[in-house]
C-alpha cells in the first residue's frame, strides 16, 4: 500500500500550513511491533529512571512551551493564551506521573499459610487515539500514565491536528525517552487508529473523540477482550439557581460555553435558569456575550478563535438555520477563515438543540421550576459528562450534584480538568476514568501470588 498524504490548513486563515505523510497499515504494524519490542526493556528499566527520564520529558516540553503553543494556535486556531495553558498541562502532567513509578504500590493480603503479595504489571503496548479539539492535553492524558506504569504507546492524532503531537514525539526522544516508547503516528481513523483496535499486540485502546467512533471501537476491541478506556461526547447542563450570584454566574457563562469555540466535550452548552431570573439572566448575559472578542488567535486579547474546519462549520451552522430561535449572538470575523459568531438559543421543548452535541459556540437557555425539574431536564440526556451548579445554598449544591448523573461537576465555577482528579463520562459520555491519583490502574493488570511459608 502506498503511502497517501494530508494537507494541513490554519483554520483562522485556511492557508496549507503542512503536507502531513499518512502512516499505511504496513507502515503502522512495523510501529507497532517495535513499540511491542521496546516493552521488554522499557518494563525493566528501575522505577526511579523511568521517574527522571518522565521528569526530564516534562522539563524538555516546558522549554519548548512557547513553540508548542504557537504551533497549536496556527494548527488548531487555539487562543494564544489557551494553547500555553495547554502545552503546560502536558508538562503537568507529565510531572505527575513522574512521581507515580516508585509509588504505584501493591498489596500484601492476609491468608493462611503463606503471603499474598499483588503486583501491578504493565500491559504492554498501549495505542492512544485523539481527537482534534484538545490534541495536547488528551494526549498526555493517556501516554503519560500509561508510560509511567510501564508501558509502550502508539498514538495517533487526529488527521487535522497532528503538529503537536509530533513535535512532543520528538520532545520525548531529545529527553532521553528510548525509542519504541512513545511513538506517534499520523494517520487515517480508518487505517491506524482501526489497526490499532485489531493488532494483537496493543494490548488497551484509549479513545477520545464522538461517540459514534467509540462505541465501534469498543466493538471491535470486543473481539480480543482487549480493554478500552473512552472519552466520548458531551452535553453537559449549567444550572442556576435564583439565589445564585447571577451577575457572577453570567460573567462565567461564555467561558463555559463558548471556550475553545464551543469544541469542548465538557462544554455547558445547556444554560437552565430558575424561572423567576429568566429574563433577568437573559438581560445580565446579552451584553457580556455580544463585546466577546472573537478574532485572530495569535492575538492576546481574543476570547475565541475559528472552528477547526469547513466541515465542522457546516455542522455547527446547520443547528442555526434561518429562523432558529435566536436570542442574541456576538460577532465574528467575516472572509477566509472557519468563524462563527458566539449564539445563544431559547429553543422551545423538544428542540434537537437541547438533546445532540453541536460542538460550536451555540448554547441554549430554559428555564427550569425547582431542584426536581432542574434535575429531570438536565438528566434528559444520552450523555453525562460535565456541568455546573450555581446556588448559595450549600445543600442543595450537594443535593444536586449528587442527583445529577455526570462525572464532573463544579459548585459556582466552571471548572476546567484538572490533572490529580478523576475524569471520564456517565452514560454515553464514556468508559473509565483518566488522570487523578489512580489513573495508572487503568494502565495495569493485578497479578496476585501466593508465597508458601510453610515448615
Ligand atoms: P472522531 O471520533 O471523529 O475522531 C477521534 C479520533 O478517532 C481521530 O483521531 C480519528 O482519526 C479517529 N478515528 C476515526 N474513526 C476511527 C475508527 N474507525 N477507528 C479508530 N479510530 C478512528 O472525533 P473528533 O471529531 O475528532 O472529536 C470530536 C468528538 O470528540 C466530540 O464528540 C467530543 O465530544 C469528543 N471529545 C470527548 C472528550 C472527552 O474527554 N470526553 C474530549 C475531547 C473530545
Amino acid at each position: 500500500m502506498s503511502s497517501s498524504t494530508y494537507e494541513v490548513l490554519n483554520p483562522a486563515t485556511e492557508e496549507v500550513i503542512h503536507t502531513l505523510e499518512l502512516a499505511t497499515l504496513e507502515e503502522t504494524d512495523r510501529a507497532i511491533q517495535k513499540a511491542a519490542e521496546a516493552f521488554e526493556t522499557w518494563r525493566q528499566v528501575a522505577p526511579a529512571d523511568r521517574a527522571l527520564l518522565l521528569r526530564r520529558f516534562a522539563a524538555a516540553v516546558d522549554s519548548d512551551l512557547e513553540n508548542l503553543a504557537q504551533l497549536e494556535v496556527l494548527n488548531a486556531g487555539h487562543t494564544i493564551g489557551n494553547a500555553r495553558w495547554e502545552a503546560g498541562n502536558v508538562r503537568d502532567v507529565l510531572s505527575y506521573y513522574s512521581a507515580a513509578p516508585e509509588r504505584h504500590l501493591g498489596q500484601q493480603i492476609p491468608v493462611e499459610g503463606g503471603i499474598n503479595v499483588t503486583f501491578n504489571e504493565p500491559l504492554g503496548v498501549v495505542g492512544v487515539i485523539v481527537p482534534w479539539n484538545f490534541p495536547m492535553p488528551i494526549a498526555a492524558w493517556g501516554f503519560a500514565p500509561a508510560l509511567a506504569a510501564g508501558n509502550t504507546v502508539v498514538l495517533k492524532p487526529a488527521e487535522l491536528t497532528p503538529m503537536t503531537a509530533v513535535r512532543i514525539g520528538e520532545l520525548a526522544r531529545e529527553a532521553g525517552i528510548p525509542e519504541g516508547v512513545l511513538t506517534i503516528i499520523p494517520g487515517k481513523g480508518s487505517v491506524v487508529g482501526e489497526r490499532f483496535v485489531t493488532h494483537p499486540a496493543v494490548r488497551k485502546v484509549v479513545f477520545t473523540g464522538s461517540t459514534a467512533v467509540g462505541k465501534r471501537i469498543m466493538a471491535g476491541c470486543a473481539d480480543q477482550l482487549k480493554p478500552v478506556t473512552l472519552e466520548l461526547g458531551g452535553k453537559s447542563a449549567n444550572i442556576i439557581f435564583a439565589d445564585a450570584d447571577l451577575g457572577e454566574a453570567a460573567a462565567a457563562a461564555p467561558g463555559g460555553a463558548f471556550d475553545n469555540a464551543g469544541q469542548d466535550c465538557c462544554a455547558r452548552s445547556r444554560i437552565l435558569v430558575q424561572r423567576s431570573v429568566y429574563e433577568e439572566f437573559l438581560g445580565l448575559l446579552q451584553p457580556i456575550v455580544e463585546a466577546l472578542n472573537v478574532g485572530d488567535p495569535g492575538d492576546e486579547s481574543s476570547f475565541m478563535g475559528p472552528l477547526i474546519s469547513a466541515a465542522q462549520h457546516r455542522t455547527v451552522s446547520g443547528y442555526v438555520p434561518e429562523g432558529s430561535p435566536v436570542a442574541f449572538r456576538g460577532s465574528a470575523p467575516t472572509g477566509r477563515g472557519f468563524w462563527f459568531p458566539p449564539t445563544v438559543l431559547t429553543p422551545s421543548p423538544g428542540d434537537r438543540v437541547m438533546y445532540e452535541e453541536i460542538f460550536g459556540p451555540v448554547v441554549a437557555v430554559v428555564p427550569f421550576d425547582d431542584e426536581a425539574d432542574a434535575l429531570r431536564l438536565a438528566n434528559d440526556s444520552i450523555y453525562g459528562l460535565s456541568g455546573s451548579i450555581w446556588t448559595r445554598d450549600v445543600g442543595r449544591a450537594l443535593r444536586m450534584a449528587r442527583g445529577l448523573e455526570s462525572g464532573n461537576l463544579s459548585v459556582n465555577s466552571h471548572s476546567s480538568v484538572r490533572y490529580s482528579t478523576p475524569f471520564g463520562g456517565f452514560k454515553q459520555s464514556g468508559l473509565g476514568r483518566e488522570l487523578g491519583p489512580d489513573a495508572l490502574n487503568a494502565f495495569t493488570e493485578t497479578k496476585n501470588v501466593f508465597i508458601s511459608t510453610r515448615a
